[in-house]
């Protein structure tokens, strides 16, 4: 069973993934949680390119690093641990980028979209939470933590705006795989709204 975590900075995908990882373990199953960027020590010295290269990064080489980081992640990570018979828990993956790459910047959201899927070998989650919330109330959440979002303020929130309609776009042209979670809501009735997609399959 493979699970990804979606959503803007700040909406809570750590938090949810922590939770149903204790959710999941609970109940006998082995959990691999991971992440894109970084879920492997290559894809660690990819992510300090992508997201700490002084400077810009064409668009399309972005493109390309999160796809190289993403094709080795799956192979290397992901597919064996499926494999296995484990549930792979996951923050980001295809849709990261197709929202990012695609709609927040310049890019065809189809062509990052079939490029990432030849970077995974078209290898698709089962299901993925996408956790919907406000760019203000995101960024509130972020700022009373941490420095790493220093990105953020480089960024623009409109950019934001466009990352969010993105995903919402993808979850309606895929109601199955997606579940949209509105994620302002407390950090429990979120988890349990999850557990409770998942209950029939776990
Ligand atoms: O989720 P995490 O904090 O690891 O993501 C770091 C940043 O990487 C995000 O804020 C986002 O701007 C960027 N990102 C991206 N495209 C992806 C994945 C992440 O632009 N495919």
């Amino acid at each position: 069973l493979f699970i990804t975590l979606e959503g803007g900075d700040g909406v809570g995908k750590s938090t949810q993934a922590a939770l149903l990882e204790e959710w999941l373990t609970s109940r006998g199953r082995r959990v691999v949680r991971t992440r894109e960027p970084g879920g492997t020590e290559a894809g660690v010295e990819i992510r300090e390119i992508v997201l700490h290269h002084r400077g810009d990064i064409a668009p399309r080489a972005e493109a390309l690093l999160y796809a190289a980081d993403r094709a080795h992640h799956v192979a290397t990570l992901v597919r064996p641990a499926l494999d296995r018979g484990d549930i792979v828990l996951q923050d980001r993956y295809i849709d990261s980028s197709v929202a990012y790459q695609g709609a927040g910047r310049v890019l065809d959201p189809v062509e990052v979209r079939d490029l990432s899927l030849w970077a995974a070998e078209g290898l698709l989650p089962d299901l993925t939470i996408l956790l919907d919330l406000d760019e203000t109330t995101a960024r509130a959440r972020l700022d009373g933590a941490r420095t790493r979002y220093d990105r953020l303020e480089a960024e623009r929130s409109d950019f934001h705006a466009r990352v969010r309609a993105a995903y919402l776009e993808l979850a309606a042209a895929e109601p199955e795989r997606f579940l949209v979670v509105d994620a302002s809501r407390p950090v429990d009735e979120i988890a349990a709204e999850i557990r409770a997609r998942l209950d029939d399959r776990v």
